[in-house]
This record gives C-alpha cells, sequence and structure tokens, in this order.
C-alpha cells in the first residue's frame, strides 16, 4: 500500500474529530464512551474499507439491497453490520445473513419473520442468536397514542407496545433481546426524548435486565445521547460527509 489517498485522510480527520465530540461529552457527563457504528448508507464499499483501515468495526446500514451487495464486497473484513432501517419481512432471509445485530425491530411480524429466518440461517452456518433492538417511536404524537399505526414518527414502535414486543422477541428462537434503538424526533430539542428513551430503558431491563443496549444519537445530537447514557451511536454524515444523492 502507498500513501493513503486524499479520501482516507478527510475520513480520518473526520473520524477523529467525532471521537473527539464523544469522549468530551462522555467526560462531561460521568459516562462510559459509547460504541460508535460508523452509519455508512449511499456510500461505497471503498469507503467501508478505508475505515476499517483506520480501526472502524462497526458499520451501519438502512436498506438490504445496498448493504447486502456492500458487506459482500468487503467480505473479507472483520466488520460487525448493524440493519439500522425500516425492513420489509421479505427482507428478513438476507438481512440475517450478514447482520450482527437488527436495531429497526417496530413489529410483531417482524419478529416473526426474523426468527423463521433466522433458525433457518444457524441450521447453515452455526452462528450465534441474532442481536435485535425494539426501535422506539419518539415522537410526541406517539407519546399520546395517537399513532394507529406504530408509525407515526421516524420509524418505531409506539413506546406503549415496548414491553409485549421484548416479551415476543425474548421467546422467539435464533433472536436476543439487547435493547432499544430511536431517532430523535425531527426539528425539535433531542433532550427530552432521549430522556423519555432512558426511562423506557430503565422499565425495559427491570423485566429484561440483559436488554442495555440504548442505540440513540447521530451527527448533530451525540452528546445529547451520551447524556442520558446511550450505549451505541450511529454517526453517518459527521464521518462520510454528506450523503451522495440518490441515483
Ligand atoms: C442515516 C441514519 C443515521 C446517521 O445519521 P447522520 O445524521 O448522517 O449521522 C443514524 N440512524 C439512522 C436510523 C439512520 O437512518
Amino acid at each position: 500500500m502507498g500513501t493513503p489517498d486524499a479520501r482516507t485522510n478527510q475520513l480520518a480527520s473526520n473520524l477523529q474529530h467525532v471521537k473527539k465530540r464523544i469522549s468530551a461529552a462522555a467526560q462531561m457527563n460521568s459516562r462510559v464512551e459509547p460504541q460508535l457504528i460508523v452509519v455508512t448508507k449511499f456510500h461505497p464499499a471503498e469507503d467501508v474499507t478505508r475505515l476499517h483501515g483506520l480501526g472502524v468495526s462497526d458499520v451501519g446500514e438502512n436498506r438490504d439491497q445496498e448493504a447486502a451487495q456492500k458487506s459482500q464486497d468487503v467480505g473479507n473484513l472483520d466488520l460487525r453490520w448493524h440493519f439500522i432501517g425500516q425492513l420489509q419481512k421479505n427482507k428478513a432471509k438476507s438481512v440475517v445473513r450478514y447482520a450482527h445485530s437488527v436495531q429497526s425491530i417496530d413489529r410483531a411480524s417482524l419478529i416473526q419473520a426474523l426468527s423463521t429466518a433466522m433458525v433457518r440461517e444457524q441450521d447453515q452456518s452455526g452462528r450465534g442468536d441474532l442481536g435485535c433492538l425494539l426501535q422506539i417511536d419518539l415522537s410526541a404524537e406517539a407519546q399520546t397514542g395517537q399513532g394507529e399505526t406504530g408509525n407515526v414518527g421516524r420509524g418505531g414502535a409506539l413506546p406503549a407496545n415496548m414491553l409485549a414486543l421484548a416479551e415476543q422477541l425474548s421467546h422467539s428462537q435464533g433472536l436476543r433481546l439487547d435493547g432499544l434503538m430511536a431517532v430523535a424526533p425531527l426539528g425539535v430539542d433531542p433532550v427530552p426524548a432521549f430522556e423519555k428513551l432512558a426511562l423506557l430503558s430503565q422499565q425495559l431491563r427491570s423485566e429484561f435486565p440483559d436488554a442495555q443496549t440504548i442505540s440513540a444519537g447521530m451527527s448533530h445530537d451525540l452528546e445529547a445521547a451520551i447524556a442520558v447514557g446511550a450505549t451505541h451511536l450511529r454517526v453517518g454524515s459527521d464521518v462520510l460527509g454528506p450523503r451522495p444523492a440518490v441515483g
């Protein structure tokens, strides 16, 4: 390998800046530094390879087709792939082939589909259970229970449905309930939403003590997420730059 290319240098500098923000926020709030998941959606496999070379261990993707291809393209790299997007049941079979975790579980039928797919995958590959996070809708509408579909905000289950889904997940073969994921509502202060998420996590852990994960915080609100005790951050644009236009 020769000297790093310009893109690698840019990624290294962005990554360093984000890591500084993470340690500063963790220190200020007396929190353990969360695990950084770099969200590589819309960016090419070459960037994933560069990030791996820079020490990144965890990447996030939100579309199955793109993630399946990319994970195959860099197949020999030791990386954990986290699925963080809206997931259709018919994609479950594909996702369980490469995903270390699925963070965007929002309904009973998806839990069932993932369990079925995972049991089959385990028969073939012998791999361990799939890490699963319930995505919670933190929008104001969801708090008052007005969302009829459970998808009124930026995706996720209504808080009122959390425990029932957790119960189902904890009994589903091939799946392991690790905790919660959420995206802060658009255009408002993320702090109250993340505080709500921390409370829900407490409630979840009182019944499922192993479900410790709180995946919250993106490029613009990672400090607020760290303040409430996020264990995982999902940072895209502040590491990779603006996402290319969808082609
Ligand atoms: C794209 C995405 C992110 C990363 O967002 P940035 O603002 O680019 O950091 C995090 N979480 C989810 C669910 C996403 O879809």
